[in-house]
């Protein structure tokens, strides 16, 4: 029987970004398949749609192929945090290679859009600051980042060559380092790892001296820009970020006032290849999608800490941090 409601593939939906997509597409009453391989995604992400009759969970790898009826694919099947696709280094270049060539696959077999939810690693540690997109990157081939860097990029190659020489419809996001709830306490990843430590009443580990920057954007923020791509007509590559930019010694300053200001810094050695700076121009996200973010760090951090909390109690009292 023909269905007028849009059918969304969401690889991927049961991470961090991917399930508060999947949460928004159900408010929106779309019908969502949530298909990943839980390597660093977790049921319990999802599991207040489990049972409704728009929603479907699949148990999949994506470096597999699948058949599935469906309009459009948000191809976000991916780990993100340095320490989990450091992992397994080989299976992190198969999912970004072969996970996006079977999903293009499948695009191009059902007239599905897709979107690719690719990465500011594209630009490497940048000469160029901050990021426009038509910056093309100082990325290390050899590294041990390059399993993530250099698969997204080859991941965004594939889309424009389905797009060229098929037609497929897609739109590629580069995504800047996003943050709120839902991240895993032990991701590794600065803003959840500084949390943590500090509802745990730990010192909190800088990497090098801390005078490296990221630019913070809250996940809904992020989820918005996302949906505005989809639904639009630009293809991209597009950065959706937030421009904010701080160091990472600022962060762990901005966190600590909030969970417990008398916590130690302490200095760790520095990861290979670490970019020194990064810092997204939104222009072409402001034109075209007529999206920029409105939630700012302090008040991210508010909600995120407020998160973490609940999830692993902490004997820290809350701060009050004057605006
Ligand atoms: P995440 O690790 O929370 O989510 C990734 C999801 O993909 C997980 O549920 C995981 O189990 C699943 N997955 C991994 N490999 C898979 C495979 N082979 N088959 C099926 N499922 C698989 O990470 P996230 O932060 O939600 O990131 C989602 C996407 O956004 C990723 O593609 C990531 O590269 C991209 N991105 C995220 C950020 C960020 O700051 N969060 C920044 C840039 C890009
Ligand atoms: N970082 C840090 N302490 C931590 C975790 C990370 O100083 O406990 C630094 C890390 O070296 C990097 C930055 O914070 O410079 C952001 O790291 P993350 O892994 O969150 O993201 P990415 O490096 O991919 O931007």
């Amino acid at each position: 029987m023909p269905n007028s409601i849009t059918r969304n593939l969401v690889t991927g939906g049961a991470g961090f970004l991917g399930s508060h997509l999947v949460d928004r597409l159900m408010a929106a009453g779309e019908e969502v398949i949530c298909l990943d391989n839980y390597f660093t995604g977790r049921k319990a992400n999802i599991a207040q749609w489990i049972g409704h009759p728009r929603f479907e969970l699949i148990r999949h790898d994506v470096t597999d192929p699948i058949r599935l009826e469906v309009d459009r694919i948000w191809h976000l099947a991916c780990p993100a945090s340095p320490v989990h696709y450091q992992h397994n280094s080989i299976k992190t270049a198969k999912t970004s290679f072969l996970g996006t060539y079977n999903m293009l696959g499948l695009a191009r077999r059902m007239g599905a859009r897709l979107l690719l939810a690719s990465t500011s690693e594209v630009y490497g540690d940048p000469e160029v600051h901050p990021q426009p997109e038509s910056y093309r990157g100082c990325v290390n081939t050899i590294g041990i980042r390059s399993c993530y860097d250099e698969g997204k990029r080859v991941a965004e190659t594939l889309c424009f060559d389905y797009q060229r020489m098929h037609g497929t419809e897609i739109r590629v996001m580069r995504i800047f380092n996003t943050y709120g709830p839902r991240m895993l306490p032990d991701d590794g990843r600065v803003v959840s790892n500084f949390i943590v430590q500090a509802l745990r009443g730990e010192p909190l580990t800088l990497y090098g001296d801390g005078s490296q920057t990221r630019s913070f954007c809250y996940v809904d923020d992020l989820i918005e820009g996302m949906i505005r791509l989809m639904n639009g007509q630009h293809t991209g590559p597009i950065n959706i970020g937030n421009p904010g930019e701080f160091t990472i010694r600022q962060l762990a300053e901005l966190v600590r006032a909030r969970i417990n200001p008398d916590l130690e810094l302490v200095c760790r050695p520095l990861p290979a290849d670490d970019p020194l700076q990064r810092q997204p121009v939104i222009d072409l996200a402001r034109r075209e999608l007529g999206w920029e973010p409105t939630v700012p760090l302090e008040q991210g951090l508010e909600s995120t800490i407020a998160w973490f909390r609940e999830l692993i109690g902490s004997t820290q009292e809350p701060q009050e941090v004057p605006a």
